[in-house]
C-alpha cells in the first residue's frame, strides 16, 4: 500500500472559504495502584499478562468492584476543570468486539458522566487566553494491547500473528471531551496544542496521571469539520487518532483542515470516519467509518451500582487540590520578577520543573534560571532533544552552581564541567578530576603568572599608574591564558591591584 497523499488547500485559502469546528477527546490513564474494577496492578511495563485476574480477563461470572481512588481522582479532574460533579452517575456497557477486550464490551459512562459542563482557560503563543469549554469527563476502563508480528513496524497489515496482552485491560481511564470549539479560525491548530498542553500539565500537577503521550497514558483524538463561512450548520467531522505528541496534535488539525477543504472544493463528500495520524509525514489516513452511538447498544451495567458523590466528599476532594499550574506560574513570575513572556518561554522550553528542582537542591531562582534557560536550553537544541532528556540532573546543576559560588570553578570551567556530564563522562566531580578543571589555588603559580603578564605589558602598567584602572582586563586575560583558564579571577584581580599599588 502506498502512502495516501492528499490534495491539500493552502492554509490561508482554507480560512478565506471555511470556518473550522473542532472537538478534542483526551483519554488520561490514571496512575492508581490497581485497576478500575479489580485488584490487579495497574502499573505499566510488567511482563505481558502478569497483571490480570478474572475481571480484567472477562471470565464468565467475574464481578467488577469499583476502585474508590479511581472515582476520587475522576472527581479531582472534574473539579480542576471547573465541572459540575454529578451526585449520582452510572457505568454503562459500550458493546464492541476487539481481541484485546475479552468481555466484548467496555465499561464506560454514557448519558450519566461523573463530571460535566466545565472549562479550561489556555494561553496561546501570543499570551492571549482562550476558554475551551468541557462537555464532560467520564470514567471508563482501558483495553488490552495487541502486538502484531510479521508486518511492517508492528502494523496489522501484512502481519502473520497477533499477541494479546491484557495487562492494560481495566486500567482506569478518564475521557475528557470538549464542546465544539467555534470561531477559532486560523488558531484552531494552535488552540488544540495549547489545550492538550494545559490539560497534560493539569493532570500531572494534581497527581492523577503521568500523562505520557509517548507511552499512551495520555491519548488525543481530534475531531475537525469545516463549514462554509456564514453557514450555521456544522459540517461532517472526521476523528483523527494515533496522535502521540503535542506537535502532532497541532499538525493533525491543520492537515485535516487543508485536506477537507481541498476535498470539498473537488466536489468530494466528507464522510464521518476515524483517521490515523501518520507520524512520518504529518498526514492523516483513512481508518474505519465511524460508528454512531446506537451501534454500541449502550445500556447501564447491571453489575455496577450507581456512583454516588455526596457533596461533603466532593468538598473534601476540592480541598486536596494543589495550587493549579497557572496560579503557581503567576505567583512564581511575581516572585522571580520576570515578565509574562519570559515565564511563557521558560514553560514552553520545559524548564519550569527543572528550575524548581534545582532551587530545591540549593540554588537561587536566578542561578537555576540562568543555567536552564541559557546554556542548557542551547545544549538541548543542539542535540535536538527535550530539555528534561538532557543527561544532567537538577542536583548536578546545583552542585556546579555551588562550586562556582565557593570559587572552586569559574563560570567557564563550570560550563566545561557541565559539558562533560552531558557527554556522559561521569558525575560532576569525576568530570572535574578527569578534565583537570579545578581552579588553580596555588597562589605561587598565579603570582608568577601575574608577574610575567605585568612584565610583558609595560604600556598597560603605565596607563594603570596614570590613573586608568580599567585596563587590567588584558593582564587578567594573559594570566588566564597562562593558567589555562583555571586561575581564580578574584585572586588574580587582587594580586594585580596589590602589585600595581
Ligand atoms: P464520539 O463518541 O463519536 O467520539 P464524542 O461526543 O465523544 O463523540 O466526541 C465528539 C467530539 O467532537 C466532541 O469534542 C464534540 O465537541 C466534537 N464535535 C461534534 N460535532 C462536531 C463537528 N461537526 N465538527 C467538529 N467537532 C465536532
Ligand atoms: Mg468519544
Amino acid at each position: 500500500m502506498t502512502a495516501a497523499i492528499h490534495d491539500l488547500m493552502d492554509f490561508d485559502e482554507v480560512l478565506e472559504k471555511f470556518d473550522p469546528v473542532m472537538g478534542l477527546e483526551v483519554h488520561v490513564e490514571l496512575a492508581t495502584e490497581t485497576k478500575m474494577f479489580s485488584t490487579s496492578s495497574a502499573h505499566f511495563g510488567a511482563e505481558p499478562n502478569s497483571n490480570v485476574d478474572p475481571v480484567s480477563l472477562g471470565l464468565p461470572g467475574a464481578l467488577p468492584v469499583v476502585n474508590a481512588k479511581g472515582v476520587e481522582w475522576a472527581i479531582k479532574i472534574g473539579l480542576a476543570l471547573n465541572c459540575q460533579i454529578a451526585e449520582s452517575s452510572r457505568f454503562a456497557r459500550k458493546n464492541y468486539f476487539y481481541p484485546d477486550q475479552p468481555k466484548g464490551y467496555q465499561i464506560s459512562q454514557y448519558d450519566e458522566p461523573i463530571a460535566y459542563d466545565g472549562w479550561l482557560d489556555v494561553v496561546l503563543d501570543d499570551g492571549t487566553e482562550w476558554r475551551v469549554e468541557i462537555e464532560r469527563a467520564h470514567m471508563e476502563e482501558d483495553t488490552g494491547k495487541l502486538t502484531h508480528l510479521g508486518g511492517v513496524a508492528g502494523r496489522i497489515h501484512g502481519a502473520t500473528a497477533s499477541l494479546v496482552d491484557c495487562n492494560r485491560a481495566g486500567v482506569p481511564l478518564i475521557e475528557i471531551v470538549t464542546k465544539p470549539i467555534l470561531g477559532a479560525g486560523a488558531r484552531a491548530p494552535e488552540i488544540a496544542r495549547a489545550y492538550v498542553t494545559a490539560l497534560r500539565e493539569l493532570v500531572k500537577a494534581i497527581g492523577v496521571s503521568d500523562a505520557r503521550m509517548d507511552q499512551g497514558s495520555m491519548r488525543v483524538d481530534s475531531n475537525v469539520s469545516l463549514r462554509p463561512i456564514g453557514q450555521e450548520e456544522f459540517g461532517v467531522r472526521t476523528e483523527t487518532k494515533n496522535i502521540n505528541s503535542l506537535k502532532s496534535v497541532e499538525q493533525a488539525v491543520r492537515y485535516e483542515m487543508m485536506r477537507q477543504a481541498a476535498a470539498i472544493e473537488n466536489g468530494e463528500e466528507i464522510v464521518q470516519e476515524t483517521r490515523h495520524y501518520q507520524e512520518l509525514d504529518g498526514s492523516t489516513r483513512k481508518g474505519r467509518p465511524k460508528e454512531s452511538a446506537e451501534d454500541y447498544r449502550y445500556f447501564n451495567d447491571p453489575d455496577l451500582p450507581p456512583v454516588l458523590a455526596p457533596r461533603e466528599w466532593v468538598e473534601e476532594i476540592r480541598a486536596t487540590l494543589p495550587e493549579l499550574p497557572w496560579v503557581r506560574r503567576a505567583r512564581l513570575q511575581e516572585e522571580w520578577g520576570i515578565s509574562e513572556a519570559e515565564m511563557r518561554d521558560l514553560v514552553n522550553a520545559g524548564a519550569l520543573e527543572l528550575i524548581l528542582a534545582t532551587v530545591d537542591a540549593g540554588t537561587t531562582a536566578d542561578e537555576a534560571r540562568a543555567w536552564w534557560v541559557n546554556y542548557l536550553s542551547a545544549a538541548a537544541r543542539e542535540q535536538d532533544i527535550e530539555l528534561e532528556a538532557l543527561a544532567i540532573t537538577p542536583e548536578q546543576v546545583a552542585e556546579v552552581v555551588g562550586l562556582v559560588k565557593e570559587g572552586k570553578l569559574t563560570t567557564k570551567l563550570a560550563r566545561q564541567a557541565v559539558d562533560g556530564v552531558l557527554a556522559g563522562e561521569g558525575t560532576v566531580s569525576e568530570v572535574i578530576a578527569a578534565r583537570g578543571l579545578e581552579v588553580v589555588r596555588d597562589d605561587g603559580a598565579i603570582e608568577a603568572a601575574v608577574d610575567e603578564a605585568l612584565a610583558a605589558n609595560p604600556d598597560i602598567v603605565e596607563k594603570y599608574r596614570a590613573g586608568n584602572t580599567k585596563v587590567t582586563g588584558a593582564i587578567v586575560g594573559a594570566v588566564m591564558k597562562a593558567t589555562r583558564g583555571k586561575a581564580d579571577p578574584a585572586l588574580v584581580n587582587k594580586l594585580i591591584a596589590e602589585k600595581l599599588k
